[in-house]
């Protein structure tokens, strides 16, 4: 059969990569399924999308933000019409379980109508002048063109919070997707289009980070650039960025704790941390990677927690009885085997899985639910990001020395408690250095109209969500002076 070929979408067409070269996406959970063939993309297409992005600019901020606005309101419907559809072949295309996967989708449309309401809001202020006869307001200015940079564990959520409040801002857009999941971002852009968006208002660019994603940063043409995924990629891009002063919005790593005290609902705990600790096999950045337990329930919540993980039922997420699915790729399937080896040799007890599932599961990149126990919060294990499904859990001493584990690291995107104490949970909401606190729920579940990100080397300060518009605008203030004569701030005061 043959195999679907992607182009570039660059100002309304599809086009190949000028270096003629493509890559083959494929399936996790089976890597002998190739999903199609998408374009290596290069700087030379990079330039050309800015190109077409920097023209298509001049009308498109000039269209009314609740017209712009309306294409959004649309591109949501259009998604909910399909989500089925998308949402199986997202899991195709990166692994996850079907449920995950319509969720995935669902958050794209949760951001479209959001972002669609945005366009009859995107207020500024209007303040009273110091002078008599003037008046004094602000309003948001689109930045021009943004350039976009996705990982794989959102295929299509994640670029929607990049794209839909870029757009109904009045910005341009140029995506480069994460090389493993480059579908999902198609269809994403296609259903913009097809919802009505002019030719070069979004422009997407596949490939890899190094060939696409670098010179997307670096292009002087990109006004502004908004980047996920791991630190150590951010750091580049956020270097690129600062050179040509470029605002630059990134949402890295997470070590995210949850922590249950002996009060807690022990029940419902389980719960959230089995769906914190292995929803999307634990490859999401706000996935559960610590638990730490008050040591009075520790050994009850511990057995009980191996023995649940150890019967998740693992395998192709588009059977809809398999609760995790595989990781996205080998590279990340051998980064949870040299964590497992890691952990071990600082003296962390296995208690359930650390290791690549055989048989039938051989084929794909499966690695077995993990737990370790014995977890000392200066060990690897709890401080470094894995991205797998392997959870450390940490004892303490009652809830203040919780707290202080669980800030005891560089990051600080997602938080959790266990506990019906109230006051316990006002200080956790107080103390918890995190971008993202929960009471009595897992660290995974943000909502798309709150801000999303994270403090410490998670980000650099921006928000996605209800943050976004504020990195998508610039301020302007305006003066409108109708006294008809010279008024000088500061200096025509009153004695
Ligand atoms: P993950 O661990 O989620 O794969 P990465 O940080 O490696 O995270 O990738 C996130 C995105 O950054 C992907 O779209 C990837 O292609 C891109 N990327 C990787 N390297 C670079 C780079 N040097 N410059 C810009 N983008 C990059």
């Amino acid at each position: 059969m043959a195999r679907k070929c992607y182009g570039n979408l660059i100002g309304g067409r599809w086009l190949p990569a000028r270096s003629g070269k493509t890559f083959l996406n494929r399936n996790p959970a089976d890597p002998e399924d190739a999903i199609g063939e998408f374009q290596a993309s290069g700087a030379e297409d990079v330039g050309l999308a800015v190109e077409a992005a920097a023209k298509a600019y001049r009308s498109w901020r000039a269209v009314p933000a609740p017209r712009r606005a309306e294409i959004l309101f649309r591109t949501g419907e259009l998604l909910l019409k399909r989500k089925e559809e998308f949402a199986r072949q997202m899991t195709r295309e990166m692994g996850k379980v079907l449920a995950e996967a319509r969720g995935d989708v669902q958050e794209a449309i949760d951001t479209a109508f959001y972002m669609a309401g945005e366009g009859r809001r995107l207020f500024g202020q209007t303040t009273p002048s110091e002078l008599p006869s003037k008046f004094a307001m602000s309003v948001r200015m689109p930045v021009g063109v943004c350039g976009m940079i996705t990982p794989w564990n959102f295929p299509m959520a994640i670029p929607s919070w990049k794209l839909f409040p870029a757009l109904v801002c009045g910005n341009v857009c140029v995506l480069k997707p994460a090389e493993d999941t480059p579908l999902s971002a198609i269809h994403l852009v296609e259903t913009l289009m097809e919802a009505g968006l002019p030719d070069g208002v979004a422009n997407i660019v596949t490939g890899f980070g190094p060939d696409a994603g670098a010179p997307l940063a670096a292009h002087p043409g990109v006004r502004a650039v908004s980047f996920t995924g791991s630190s150590e990629v951010g750091r580049l891009v956020g270097l690129t960025a600062a050179g040509e002063f470029k605002p630059c919005s990134l949402e890295m790593g997470g070590k995210n704790a949850m922590i249950v005290l002996e009060d807690a609902n022990l029940d419902l705990a389980l719960e959230g941390a089995l769906w914190g600790a292995f929803g999307t096999t634990g490859q999401r950045c706000t996935a559960t990677s610590r638990i730490i337990l008050e040591r009075g329930i520790a050994d009850e919540f511990t057995r009980r927690l191996v023995q649940r993980a150890a019967a998740l039922r693992v395998g192709n997420g588009l059977d809809e009885s398999v609760e995790m699915g595989p990781q996205i790729n080998l590279q990340q399937l051998e980064t949870s085997e040299r964590y497992t080896a890691i952990a071990s040799r600082e003296g962390a007890q296995l208690l359930t899985g650390g290791v690549r599932l055989g048989g039938e599961l051989a084929k794909g990149f499966y690695f077995a639910p993990t737990v370790f126990t014995g977890v000392q919060p200066q060990m690897r294990i709890a401080r470094e990001e894995v991205f797998g499904p392997l959870v450390s859990l940490i004892e303490c001493d009652g809830f203040e020395q919780a707290v202080e584990i669980a800030n005891g690291i560089d990051y600080g995107l997602s938080t959790a408690l266990y506990s019906r104490d109230v006051n316990r949970a006002l200080k956790a909401v107080r103390d918890l250095e995190a971008g993202i606190t929960y009471i009595n729920a897992p660290t995974i579940g943000a909502e798309v109209h709150l801000p999303f990100g994270g403090v410490k080397q998670t980000g650099n300060g921006h928000r996605e969500g209800a943050g976004a518009i504020d990195f998508y605008t610039a301020w302007k203030s305006v003066y409108l002076d109708y006294s008809d004569r010279l008024q000088r701030a500061q200096i025509d005061t009153p004695d």
